[in-house]
């Protein structure tokens, strides 16, 4: 570690020099910061020819609230590690990583400029056909295949032991599971709407099943999971989807990962009431977004299927009501954790652009209450809720 030094414009051109192939050193490189996440930096190095690689450096503590909240620069092996393991298993959907250098913490990837994250693109009211089957694909071949389908006993313990990443499962434990539901001084919540948030903290019926989600969370290693799928971790064009930011990766439920990015696509349905005044076009972008919701777990359950099916390494997990049984639970997970989402970017610390970028406060306040409602019903309904239709429904008459 004592390698380790905040990078300079210069280091980070350096970097990419040394590392990645894509430069020599008689070009002219021209590099700039240009992250807008919450906790690290990201550089930009390019030369006269238009080729360009990106350097991220994991600083020792959270770049949005700053050195009085320390956070460990283990997070960039991480990251790196977490997003090698799942571009070998689908690397048409994870950012290539070319490097990564535990000394100074920064890892050097492709450079994705050429696409959009798809968190502005939803509020833009932008679509893409294909999102839903290419992150089907991504979710379910990185969840199958570091899961105890098909690693044996002493393989799983091994990779769980090599992910595990206890300060950043602890902002998710606090941040998505316990603030939220209590009267803290890290939430943010919009004057308009504290009535219902005040609501969350005395609900003993929901606390209880949000208690049953979290203890998962802190004890059901399933697969390796991205840890952070937001629609702010995706980047999108018509043809290709790529995945990035695994930073928060462990060995985690499942229902997690599936759960944050349905999530992600209700709080983007949500924003639709205040973002979209014509309602023949809010219409459109909310089908849309239900369509999306409905293919994603169509085709993750299909291909999930396929593989437990097929690819099946241990005996006991060959068979076929134990399969159906963990598909059926996993639905059940992932909407508990898709409501998790929707409560915790409403009233929590992290919110979203989906929500905050509607400018008329009493809209605002109307998306952010239905949001509220349908995270509860999902949590709470978790269990009943059998099929994707039956979610759907569930959204539609939301009041
Ligand atoms: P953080 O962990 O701080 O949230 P992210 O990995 O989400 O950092 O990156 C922050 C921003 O940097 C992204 O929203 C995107 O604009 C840019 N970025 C990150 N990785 C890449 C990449 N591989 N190509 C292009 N831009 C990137
Ligand atoms: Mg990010
Ligand atoms: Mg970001
Ligand atoms: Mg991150």
């Amino acid at each position: 570690m004592s390698d380790y030094h905040t990078f300079t414009i210069a280091d980070a051109k350096a970097f990419a020099l040394a590392h990645g192939d894509t430069f020599r050193e008689s070009d002219s490189l021209e590099a700039e910061e240009f992250g807008d996440g919450n906790l690290n930096l990201v550089f930009r190095v390019k030369n006269a020819n238009g080729r360009s690689l990106i350097v991220k450096q994991a600083l020792p503590y959270a770049r949005c609230v700053g050195e009085s909240w320390p956070l460990t620069i283990e997070r960039a092996r991480i990251e790196a590690e977490v997003l090698l393991r799942h571009g070998r298993i689908c690397p048409e959907h994870t950012v290539k990583v070319l490097h990564y250098d535990a000394g100074v913490a920064a890892i050097v990837m492709e450079d994705l400029g050429q696409l959009a994250i798809l968190r502005s693109e939803l509020v833009a009211g932008k679509q893409f056909p294909q999102l839903a089957d290419q992150l089907a694909l991504y979710l379910a071949r990185t969840l199958f295949f570091t899961s105890d389908f098909v690693l044996n006993g002493l393989q799983k313990k091994i990779e769980v032991a090599r992910f595990i990443n206890p300060e950043l499962c602890l902002i998710t434990e606090d941040l998505f599971f316990s603030d939220p539901y209590c009267n803290h001084e890290r939430n943010a919540i919009h004057q308009p709407i504290m009535p219902q948030a005040r609501e969350l903290w005395h609900d003993e019926a929901l606390q209880a099943e949000v208690a049953r989600l979290k203890a998962d969370f802190l004890s059901k290693p399933q697969a390796l999971l991205h840890g952070d799928m937001h629609s702010g971790s995706i980047f999108i064009s018509a043809e290709q989807c790529k995945v990035i930011d695994a930073e928060f990766g462990f060995y985690g439920p499942m229902g997690f990962d599936v759960g944050s990015f349905i999530g992600n696509l209700l709080l983007s349905y949500a924003g639709q009431f205040g973002l979209q005044e014509d309602a023949g076009r809010r219409q459109q972008q909310q089908d849309y977004l239900l369509r999306q919701i409905e293919d994603l777990w169509q085709h993750f359950s299909h291909e999930f299927t396929r593989l437990m099916q097929t690819e099946t390494k241990e005996n006991s997990f060959r068979n076929s009501e134990y399969q159906h049984y963990f598909l059926q639970q996993l639905l059940a997970d992932s909407l508990g954790y898709a409501g998790c989402e929707l409560i915790r970017r409403t009233v929590g610390l992290a919110h979203v652009a989906d929500l905050e970028q509607i400018r008329n406060e009493q809209q605002r306040a109307a998306s952010e209450r239905w949001a509220l409602a349908l995270g509860r019903s999902l949590i709470m309904q978790r269990q009943q809720l059998t099929t994707i239709q039956q979610l759907l429904t569930l959204v539609r008459h939301q009041q």
